[in-house]
């Protein structure tokens, strides 16, 4: 097996240069226009095969072996977020109102290392490594535009694998764990349609206000009072909205949330659920209402694979010590991956880069940074569980598995 450690360490200038040129420059949802373009100048100077305007603005490389194989995805996220960076570096964002602060940035470092890394080992490995370098991850639904575009087919995945810098976590800490791991979120939108009038004739009205308000409390009732104390499932309401004046009673009141699951049982009970109280309630005051789940923005649980946890597992046990390797509970975020996830086995995981002096922000926190000592770390570990997963990884796929 090759070692990527030391190569990745002699990358580091270089994967530094580029992180901090993608932070400086950073590109919303199907907007990484520059950013496909740096890419993609890169991997056609290594000689992989190259597509461009994959789902909108997505880029795939696929880097061939010594000789034919199975086919492995990297997964790396391009996006960066509408945030106002808050921040002394030299390398802050000089675009207003624009921030990579979930460290994007230094996913696209790390897969054009990878790239660069597996072009020059490419004798000594079998099979094809698909790099996909996706647009628009923070709910915009990148992945799954890149799976309409054909990213799974020609030649397909036989296994797929993304990661995630941590900020929140020791550099060089990382998770490669089977099952559920980060949850399905929906968004969803209330209206309440009362009808207004003067805010001294409350008899002649149906307030939404008032209404909106026993709404809130009754949805927070549902977690506790219908979900199993042994399931996990978050619904938050995150807007509400009613009236805009003293003394008049509102007319509507609009109300929007999330919710956060991993069992669709469960799903399907709190969407039950919602509607039901939204129906009593609207029902006893005299109301009507809307309730839209939005399902165009509904993004899966991610969920590991076990023998692709495994084999991810053995990999970074070439890289890593096995206390660095950490047991986390599953996440309540969620993630695209998902998307591919659920049409390949595969894996997700989690990378520490927490910086030197303790992170500032969290993710999608204007003064969010990393420590980029998770750079070369990141690139070894991809490369080394593509090469992993190539060499001895689909031994352990025997045709008696696949029935
Ligand atoms: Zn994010
Ligand atoms: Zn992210």
């Amino acid at each position: 097996m090759i070692n990527f450690r030391d190569l990745a360490q002699a990358l580091m200038p270089q994967l530094v240069a580029w992180r901090r040129d993608f932070h400086q420059h950073p590109e919303l949802g199907f907007e990484e226009v520059r950013t496909a373009d740096i890419v993609a100048a890169h991997l056609r100077n290594l000689n992989i095969e190259t597509s461009v305007g994959v789902g909108k603005t997505g880029v795939v490389g696929l880097v061939r072996g010594s000789g034919p194989g199975p086919t492995v995805l990297l997964r790396f996220d391009m996006d960066a977020l509408p945030i106002q960076e808050q921040s002394a570096a030299p390398y802050a964002s000089q675009r207003p109102g624009r921030m990579h602060a979930c460290g994007h940035d230094a996913h696209t470092a790390m897969g054009m290392g990878v790239a660069q890394l597996l072009a020059h080992t490419r004798e000594q490995w079998p099979g094809q490594v698909k790099l996909l370098f996706q647009p628009a991850e923070e709910g915009l639904g990148g992945a799954l535009a890149t799976i309409r575009d054909g990213v799974l087919t020609n030649p397909r995945p036989d296994a797929a694998f993304a990661l995630h810098v941590w900020n929140q976590a020791a550099l060089g800490t990382l998770t490669v764990q089977a099952g559920p791991f980060m949850a399905a979120a929906d968004r969803f939108e209330i209206e309440i349609i009362g009808h207004g009038g003067h805010g001294a004739a409350p008899e002649d009205t149906i307030d939404a206000l008032l209404i909106g308000a026993q709404v809130v409390n009754a949805l927070h009732h549902i977690i506790s009072r219908n979900i199993p104390p042994h399931e996990t499932a978050v619904l938050s309401l995150g807007s509400f909205h009613a009236g805009n004046a003293f003394n008049v009673i509102a007319q509507r009141a609009t109300l929007s949330g999330t919710l956060r699951t991993f069992e669709p049982a469960i799903r399907n009970t709190l969407i039950d659920r919602m509607g039901q109280v939204l129906e009593g309630i609207c029902t006893a005051y005299g109301a009507s209402y809307t309730f839209n789940l939005i399902e165009a923005e509904y993004t899966p649980a991610v969920r590991n694979d076990p023998r692709m946890a495994e084999i991810a597992r053995q990999a970074a046990s070439n890289l890593f010590e096995p206390q660095q390797i950490i047991q986390i509970r599953p996440m309540m975020v969620s993630e695209d991956m998902s998307e591919i996830l659920n049409r390949v086995p595969g894996c997700y995981i989690m990378l520490g880069a927490e910086p030197e002096t303790g992170a500032l922000g969290s993710h999608h926190n204007p003064k969010f940074d990393i420590n980029e000592e998770v750079l070369p770390l990141g690139t070894a570990l991809m490369a080394q569980i593509a090469t992993h997963f190539l060499l001895d990884g689909t031994s352990a796929a025997s045709p008696t598995l696949m029935i």
